[in-house]
């Protein structure tokens, strides 16, 4: 079977470097938010050109965190995208703001300018972009309508590990970007991790209070925080893994390359690749076809692995159902929910699965 991810075939000496950070960790005696979280969050900080990284418990809380520490709660709109990860939508709802969808560009499936503008209104506070499949387009026009609007651009970044728009990485065009570093992000612990990262010092010290149950270094409680506090052994994991992320990063979008010259299909439809090569670190590899269901039964038939991302958008699912939107509506995100599928794109891959991965496409009657 060809697999979306298949950590067991990666180097073993990424696994041996992993099981003595482990030891590592263990001999410290010191388990949770220590000197691994700390040179974690520098490093990671650093990768993202910016000076703070603040390490907590998951992706949905890196961004339910950013959101408390921009004072984003009851009364305030954030337009977010409704083809995403329902975790993006749940951390505006869950800090008690109101969230509201505008619908996606056709090409790329990322948000588009125009319908964000028609769902601005005097209680909008933030537009909380998603970097899809690990893309990054257009970001300076997102900074110029944020700065024009007075609200705040927060970036989620699970998706876009190491991706960058004209040299600056993702994370860093917004106030606060927030990652994931759950197990099959770009970037994975071996369990659940995320981090907030900023420039702006004052937000990164709130958001180290809000992670620790809203103390302050003295312990003095200034305010109601939460525990999403990062473990010693997932930084340690995770510095480990970020040793490989330039090279991982690199055969995913290899593999990408010979899946856009080697897929010769009518039946299916591509996203537009962006035009810097380093704004997408494919995270997954997603194409459109109407015949979506056949095309993925006959892929796995061929023994190949394949999942849709996202098979419902956000306004359809139970929690969502009176969620706010685009007077015009969502239809790109339904006409996308209904036809992508991502092939498997993962570091691991050998050419020859991929150039099976091709022909099964290819050879496809649609
Ligand atoms: C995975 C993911 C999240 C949530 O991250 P967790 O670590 O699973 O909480 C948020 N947004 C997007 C786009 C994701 O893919």
């Amino acid at each position: 079977m060809i697999l979306m991810n298949h950590f067991q075939a990666e180097p073993p000496v990424l696994r041996a470097a992993m099981l003595a950070a482990v030891e590592r960790v263990i001999d410290s005696g010191w388990y949770v938010l220590g000197q691994e979280v700390k040179r974690f969050e520098q490093q990671w900080a650093a990768t993202c050109g910016v000076r703070f990284g603040v390490g907590v418990g998951n992706g949905l809380q890196a961004i339910e965190i950013a959101l408390r520490a921009l004072n984003i709660g009851a009364g305030d709109e954030v337009i977010t995208t409704p083809m995403t990860a329902l975790a993006t939508v749940l951390a505006i709802l869950s800090v008690g703001a109101k969230p509201v969808l505008a619908d996606i560009q056709p090409d790329t499936a990322l948000l588009a300018r125009e319908s964000v503008e028609r769902c601005l209104s005097p209680r909008t506070k933030a537009v909380l972009l998603v970097h899809l499949y690990g893309q990054m387009d257009a970001m300076q026009a997102w900074v110029d309508l944020c700065k024009t609007h007075q609200i705040a651009l927060v970036e989620d970044c699970a998706h876009a590990h190491l991706a960058s728009w004209q040299g600056r990485p993702s994370g860093s065009l917004g106030q606060v970007g927030a990652y994931s570093f759950y197990p099959t992000k770009n970037l994975g612990a071996i369990g659940d991790a995320g981090m907030l990262v900023t420039d702006e010092a004052s937000l990164a010290a709130r958001a180290a209070r809000l992670r620790n149950y809203g103390q302050t270094v003295t312990g003095d409680y200034t305010e109601l925080g939460t525990n999403s506090r990062l473990d010693e052994v997932q930084a340690a994991i995770l510095l480990e893994r970020l040793k490989w992320l330039a090279t991982f990063t690199e055969r995913r979008r290899a593999i990408a390359q010979r899946y856009r010259a080697g897929i010769q299909q009518d039946a299916v439809g591509i996203l537009s690749a962006p035009t810097d090569p380093k704004a997408h670190v494919y995270h997954l590899f997603v194409i459109t076809c109407e015949r979506r269901t056949a095309l993925q039964t006959h892929l796995k038939a061929r023994g190949i692995q394949t999942l849709i991302h996202y098979p419902m958008p956000a306004h359809h699912q139970t929690v969502c159902a009176d969620i706010q939107r685009d007077p015009l509506g969502l239809k790109h995100s339904e006409h996308h929910a209904n036809t992508c599928l991502s092939l498997p794109c993962h570091p691991q891959m050998r050419d020859d699965e991929i150039n099976t991965v091709i022909e099964a496409v290819n050879a496809f009657k649609g």
